[in-house]
């Protein structure tokens, strides 16, 4: 049941910038006003006609969206139960959701007069994305990084740089994600005059969770659209892999008020959740804290020490999850569940044999759990599974697990 502030799902977050219990602005005196500043300028963006005609005109030539809406249909054979439509946003230009979002920030960011662009990248994705959209407007573009990251991310640090890009390893804390996002935080204030942050998720202080969700949403109101044209109804079922939860937050969005649509993110049970840490499911396995600038499930020790996490794909282990899914997730709109890097290995496969796409591992989770349930739904249960991802970046770290020797090739 929705909160008594909420007589929809569609209008969050409160003016606090809060879902329920969730998100808000847990920020430094000094950081505030750029953050009242963003949200002043967001806001007005949002009901400016020109602003939408700016991102919609460079997400069908630039991105080339829309993305298909494709009926998997050799897989839904293999299941033998429910109707498997994938969304294909691993075909957007730079491979993934990611770039939805970038657009949207950089146009904003254009519009503040802003000339320099910082952004923080765990596997690196975030941190192309940013670079490709800073490349094609001329601003000038810092990435922070996790040290670790740099040394395992390697091609889409080159990317990075290709593009144009200052990528800055980070070697506070254990030099990961969070630690880049920290710095990114700092340089913020820094840097205020000509400076804007654009964060990667829907994480961050308020309004950064409501505006990369509301980038994002493009993905779930084309669904609906698609959707209406396949089969002349609402889907029954949908399902997206969570790293802080954009892509996600984009496919549900669009249809949280429709009672009838079942809703299931997937988080990352890397070596399994019962072991220690060794996954990166922050609800399934954290409590709730704040981190970030908001407040959301987190994966901390018993002294509120913020855990790394661990999976087998990298733009999952991100140590916690955006508020609006923490929100979803305690008042049950949506239902989280987590698969291990084990499942995520045998749907990567299957989606390679069977439907010739090769998957990133992010929504490798989301089809394993597909390949759990599809079975025991009726043939008339459709369900979409958001492909938010295409797997050339993983093709390595994939022969590794399996097994497969490329040595010499990989530059390892
Ligand atoms: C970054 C990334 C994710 C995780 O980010 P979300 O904000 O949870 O969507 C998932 N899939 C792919 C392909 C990514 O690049």
């Amino acid at each position: 049941m929705a909160d008594d502030l909420f007589n929809s799902f569609m209008n969050g977050p409160d003016e606090d910038g809060r879902f329920g219990d969730f998100g808000g602005r847990f920020v430094s005196e000094t950081l505030m006003p750029l953050i009242l500043s963003l949200e002043e300028e967001y806001e007005k963006a949002k009901t400016d006609e020109t602003f939408w005609a700016e991102m919609h005109d460079l997400w069908t030539h630039y991105v080339g969206r829309p993305s298909p809406l494709y009926y998997a249909e050799r897989l839904t054979q293999h299941l033998g139960g429910a109707k498997i439509y994938m969304k294909r946003d691993e075909l957007n230009h730079t491979g993934a959701h990611k770039i939805n979002n970038v657009l949207g920030q950089i146009i904003l960011a254009r519009r503040m007069g802003k000339t320099r662009i910082i952004a923080e990248t765990g596997a690196g994705q975030h941190g192309v994305a940013t670079a490709t959209v800073c490349a094609k407007f001329g601003l000038k573009c810092i990435v922070y990084m996790g040290a670790h990251d740099v040394e395992r991310q390697a091609p889409n640090v080159f990317r990075m740089k290709l593009l144009g890009a200052e990528v800055i390893p980070v070697t506070s804390g254990r030099g990961t994600l969070k630690d880049a996002m920290n710095d990114a935080l700092r340089d913020w204030v820094t840097n205020v005059r000509d400076t804007f942050y654009c964060i990667g998720t829907v994480a961050g202080p308020h309004p950064y969770p409501a505006m990369v969700r509301d980038f994002q949403s493009i993905i779930g109101k084309e669904v609906r659209e698609q959707m209406h044209e396949a089969e002349g109804r609402l889907p029954d079922t949908l399902i997206a892999a969570i790293g802080g939860g954009s892509n996600a937050m984009g496919l549900f969005f669009p249809f949280l008020d429709d009672k009838s649509v079942n809703i299931i993110g997937v988080e990352a049970g890397g070596k399994g959740v019962n072991m220690k840490m060794e996954h990166c499911a922050s609800l399934t396995g954290g409590r709730p804290g704040v981190l970030h600038g908001n407040r959301t499930y987190l994966l901390q020790d018993d002294d509120g020490q913020i855990l790394e996490g661990y999976s087998i794909s990298a733009g999952l282990d991100y140590p916690g999850i955006g508020p609006e899914h923490a929100w979803l997730h305690d008042i049950g709109r949506a239902k989280y569940v987590s698969i291990t890097d084990k499942e995520a290995l045998e749907a990567f496969q299957l989606s390679c044999a069977l439907e010739g796409i090769i998957p990133a591992l992010e929504p490798s989770h989301a089809l394993a759990h597909v390949m759990k349930i599809a079975g025991d739904l009726p043939s008339d249960h459709l369900l979409v599974m958001n492909m938010c991802g295409r797997g050339d970046k993983d093709i390595f770290s994939v022969a590794r697990h399996l097994g497969f020797d490329m040595s010499g090739q990989d530059g390892r």
